[in-house]
């Protein structure tokens, strides 16, 4: 009985292994191709998979964000209908403080994260003047804890989120969870102090 039992569970685990690589491969193909093959199937194996996807790709040497950056990809495509047809200035733009200066004046609020002073030592000064120009509020927040309470507060109708590829897919699926849709924009240059953004991508973004 143990023996069938042993081998079941090599069969399940043989299967689970094929199932998974066949996903990454997949995900290979999407972006190669800039093309989207079964969204919704996709990402609810990964995100049941999401550590041992991880895991696999840093196995075969493969940078362990390209499940991040494919699972960014899909859901930014999945959600865009639903963003689309909100009033852009009932949408929000969230970034994350490592965009700021390290010799950045702005003061932390515990409500609403960093008032940027636009000093011009970094882009979120420059986002900070076109998200207004635009309508639309900005948050720079410190961490996730904290963004989740700005989603909160702000009860918005979307919202463009800009961060890492690993923190975007999070941020993605939390707003999914609160029934927001959203859409991600990776940094350019990604890391803990003075990260980079396009910030026109971004504003785009914003206004489709
Ligand atoms: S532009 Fe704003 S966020 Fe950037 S360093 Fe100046 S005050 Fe800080």
């Amino acid at each position: 009985m143990l023996e069938i039992l042993g081998r079941v569970v090599v069969i399940l685990i043989v299967v689970l292994v094929a199932l998974l690589v066949s996903l990454l491969l997949l995900c290979f193909v999407m972006l190669r191709t800039n093309r989207i093959f079964f969204p919704n199937f996709v990402l609810f194996i990964v995100s049941l998979f999401y550590e041992i996807l991880c895991r696999l790709l840093s196995f075969f040497r493969v940078d362990p964000t390209l499940i991040d950056r494919v699972s960014v990809e899909m859901r930014n495509a999945l959600n865009y209908a639903d963003f689309a047809v909100t009033d852009p200035r009932e949408r929000i733009l969230l970034l994350p403080q490592c965009i700021r200066s390290t010799d950045c004046p702005a003061k932390l609020n515990s409500i609403d994260g960093f008032h940027c002073t636009e000093c011009g030592r970094c882009a979120i000064g420059e986002l900070s003047a076109l998200s207004r120009e635009a309508g639309i509020k900005m948050y720079t927040s410190p961490g996730g804890t904290f963004t989740e309470r700005i989603l909160m507060r702000s009860k918005p109708k979307a919202v463009v989120g800009v961060s890492c590829y690993p923190n975007l897919y999070e941020g993605l699926l939390k707003a999914k969870l609160m029934g927001v849709p959203a859409q991600g924009v990776p940094l350019s240059v990604s890391g803990c102090v003075n990260t980079t953004v396009d910030c026109e991508e971004i504003i785009k973004k914003c206004k489709i």
